[in-house]
């Protein structure tokens, strides 16, 4: 498939990863727009958060309880932002999903 991020989770092209299982892909943001950012992805195609089945629920839920983890992981002790940009409006660029995780420095609300 023509995915930019299908290609990262297999390994056709190279990423800088922070957190990796058999599920689950967490690599740094060629363009980081915080001392750290990190995207977490399912290795499972997924375009959107708008497109996620029923069947995804235990992949969404395993998602969510590794943030923490991997933000301990990259020393955000302090808290961090985590973002899903979803479809036009959100301004999704890459059409699988995946979560910014942003952290080391202090984030303004609202956001842009
Ligand atoms: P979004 O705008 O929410 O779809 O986010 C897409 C993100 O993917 C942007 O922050 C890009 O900088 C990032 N990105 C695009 N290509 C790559 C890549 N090859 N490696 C790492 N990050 C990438
Ligand atoms: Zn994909």
């Amino acid at each position: 498939m023509d995915c930019i991020f299908c290609m990262i989770a297999n390994k056709e092209i190279p990423s800088k990863v922070a957190y990796e299982d058999d599920k689950i892909l967490c690599f740094h943001d060629l363009e980081p727009q915080a001392p750290v950012h990190v995207l977490i992805i399912p290795k499972k195609h997924i375009a959107s958060l708008d497109e996620v089945q029923e069947e995804d629920k235990e992949l969404l839920g395993h998602i969510m309880m590794m943030v923490p983890k991997i933000a301990e992981s990259l020393g955000l002790e302090n808290g961090y932002r985590l973002v899903n940009n979803c479809g036009e409006d959100g301004f999704q660029t890459v059409k699988h999903l995946h979560f910014h995780l942003l952290g080391k420095r202090k984030m303004i609300w609202p956001p842009g």
